[in-house]
C-alpha cells in the first residue's frame, strides 16, 4: 500500500532546481478536525478517499511518496510589481499522475513559509468554504478550474478582523505554474531557469508547443476561453494579478471572487478592487495585460532580432481578441437559443445585455426566464422587454430544433451565489456546517438541479445582497 503511494506521486516539480522553490514540510496544527472530503474526486485521482484523514488534509501527516515545497514565484497586483511572492500559505505536497495526467496536490493555509513576509501562513475558514465552493461550482459548470480535494479545520484560531477558525484546503490542479513564475526568472535574468521552466510547462501543458512563441500561443488561447467562459455565467475573479494566472488556463486563486447577482459591466466585489481594475467588464481586457508579462518575461527566450521577436509575440497576444470574441459570441448565442450564426446576433446578445443592466435584472435568473421564453419580470426597464423579445422570436423562429434545448445546457439554474456563501461561512464560523455542506451538495447539478436545492436558484432580496466581499487570506 505504502509503495503504491509512493509511485502515485511524481514530482516533476521538485526535480527542478532548488532556487525554484523552498523545500519545507507543512507546520503542523492543534487538533485536525474533518470538515469535507471530495470522495469522487479523490477516486478519480486514484486516492483511498479514508487515506485522506484530516491529519493529512490537514498537513501533520504525510502521505508517502510526498516531496512538500513553497513554489517562487513573482507578479504584479493591481499593477505594482512585486519581484518576490511566492507560496506564503501553501504547500505543493507533489505530483500525483494516472490516467488522468498529472495533477499537483497543494494545502493552502498549511503555515509558514520563507515566502510569507509578514502573514502567518494560515488561513481561516471563511476563504478555505469559499474556495472549495466556489472552485467545485465552476467544475460543474464545464469552467477550467482548480479543484477542492478536501478541507479540514486546524483547532487553532486565525487572527484577522477577529479571531476566527482555521482551516486548510487541499487543492488541486493541472500545476500551479503562473504568469508570475514566468515572471520571477525572467527578471532576476536567469535565462537558463527560464528555459527550464518553459520546457517543464510545455511538456506538462503544451506538449504541441515547440518554442516560447508557440507556448504563448497556447496560453492565449486558454485564457481566451477561460474568460469567455467566466462572462457567460457573471463570474467575476477579483483579483486577476498576475500570479494569480495560472499557465495551464485554469481558473486559479479564489480569493473575494463572486457570481454577479443583479448585472451590471462595471460591477465589482473585491473590497481592495477600489479602482475597478478587475471589473466583471474589464476582465478580458485584465487577461491580455497580464499575458503581455507572459510575452515579454519570454522574449529572452525568442531567436533572432529582439524586434522580431517582440513583433511576433505582440501578434501572438493580438490573437487573444480574435479568439475571444468568438467564443463569447458562441457561448451567448446559446444562451439565447441561437446554434445557427446570423449578422444580427451580436446586436441582439448585447441588446439583451444592456436591457439587463438598466433593469438591474439578475443575471442568472434572466437568462433561465429566458429558457422558458419570457423574462419580462427581471427586465423591468420601461418599455425594455417588449422592444427586445419579438426580435429575439422572430430569430429564434429561424433556429431548427427545440432553442430550449440548447439553452437548458448553456443557462445554468443553480449558480454560488454569493448571499448563499456568506450564509455558509457565517454558520460555519459557529460551528455549523450543514449549510457549507448542502450547498457543495447542490452545485454539483447547476443546470438540472434536484427540486430540493431550487431555494438555492432564488436571487437576493435586497437586504440579502452581498456587495463586497475581502480578500480575506
Ligand atoms: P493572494 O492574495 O492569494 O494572491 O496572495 C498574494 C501573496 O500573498 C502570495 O504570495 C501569498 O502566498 C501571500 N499571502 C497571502 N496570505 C498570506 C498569509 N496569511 N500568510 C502568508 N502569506 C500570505
Ligand atoms: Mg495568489
Amino acid at each position: 500500500m505504502v509503495q503504491a503511494m509512493r509511485e502515485h506521486f511524481d514530482n516533476s516539480y521538485a526535480r527542478l532546481p532548488d532556487r525554484f522553490y523552498a523545500k519545507l514540510n507543512p507546520t503542523p496544527v492543534a487538533t485536525p478536525q474533518m470538515l469535507r472530503v471530495n470522495e469522487t474526486l479523490a477516486r478519480e485521482l486514484g486516492f483511498d478517499p479514508v487515506d485522506l484523514s484530516a491529519e493529512v488534509l490537514t498537513g501533520n501527516s504525510l502521505l508517502p511518496g510526498t516531496d512538500p515545497l513553497a513554489q517562487a514565484y513573482a507578479g504584479h497586483q493591481f499593477g505594482g510589481w512585486v519581484p518576490r511572492l511566492g507560496d506564503g500559505r501553501a504547500i505543493l505536497l507533489g505530483e500525483v499522475t494516472g490516467g488522468f495526467g498529472r495533477r499537483d496536490i497543494q494545502l493552502k493555509g498549511s503555515g509558514i513559509t520563507p515566502f510569507s513576509r509578514n502573514g502567518d501562513g494560515r488561513a481561516w475558514l471563511g476563504p478555505v468554504m469559499r474556495e472549495y465552493i466556489v472552485s467545485e461550482a465552476m467544475h460543474a459548470l464545464g469552467i477550467p478550474t482548480t479543484r477542492a480535494l478536501g478541507a479540514a479545520l486546524t483547532g487553532e484560531g486565525v487572527q484577522r478582523e477577529r479571531r476566527y477558525p482555521g482551516a486548510v484546503l487541499t487543492r488541486v490542479a493541472a500545476s500551479h505554474i503562473r504568469v508570475g513564475t514566468f515572471q520571477y526568472f525572467a527578471a532576476r535574468g536567469d535565462g537558463a531557469g527560464l528555459r527550464l521552466l518553459l520546457d517543464h510547462c510545455i511538456a506538462r501543458h503544451y506538449p504541441a508547443a515547440d518554442g516560447p512563441l508557440s507556448f504563448l500561443a497556447e496560453v492565449v488561447a486558454a485564457q481566451a476561453r477561460l474568460v469567455a467562459k467566466w462572462m457567460s455565467v457573471g463570474f467575476i475573479h477579483g483579483v486577476m494579478n498576475t500570479d494569480n494566472m495560472a499557465v495551464s488556463g485554469e481558473t486559479i486563486d479564489y480569493g473575494p471572487c463572486a457570481f454577479m447577482d443583479a448585472y451590471h459591466p462595471r460591477m465589482v466585489f473585491s473590497s481592495i478592487d477600489q479602482q475597478g481594475r478587475y471589473a466583471f467588464q474589464e476582465q478580458p481586457n485584465m487577461a491580455v495585460w497580464n499575458l503581455a508579462q507572459l510575452a515579454t518575461s519570454l522574449l529572452p527566450l525568442m531567436d533572432g532580432d529582439p524586434e522580431h521577436a517582440a513583433d511576433e509575440a505582440t501578434r501572438v497576444l493580438e490573437g487573444f481578441a480574435t479568439q475571444f470574441s468568438p467564443k463569447w459570441l458562441q457561448l451567448f448565442r446559446a444562451k439565447l437559443g441561437l446554434t445557427t450564426q446570423e449578422e444580427g446576433d451580436e446586436a441582439l446578445i448585447t441588446g439583451l445585455l444592456a436591457r439587463m443592466a438598466s433593469s438591474q435584472a439578475d443575471f442568472t435568473a434572466t437568462f433561465t426566464a429566458l429558457t422558458e421564453g419570457d423574462a419580462s419580470e427581471h427586465i423591468t426597464d420601461d418599455g425594455a422587454w417588449d422592444s427586445w423579445a419579438p426580435d429575439w422570436k422572430t430569430r429564434l423562429s429561424r433556429e431548427p430544433g427545440d432553442p430550449k434545448d440548447t439553452m437548458r445546457a448553456a443557462n445554468p439554474v443553480l449558480i454560488a451565489r454569493n448571499h448563499r456563501v456568506e450564509e455558509a461561512i457565517q454558520a460555519g464560523i459557529e460551528g455549523d456546517y450543514a449549510a457549507f455542506h448542502r450547498l457543495v451538495d447542490a452545485l454539483k447539478d447547476p443546470f438540472n438541479p434536484a427540486p430540493k436545492y431550487l431555494d438555492l436558484a432564488t436571487p437576493p432580496k435586497a437586504e440579502e445582497r452581498v456587495l463586497r466581499t475581502f480578500c480575506g487570506t
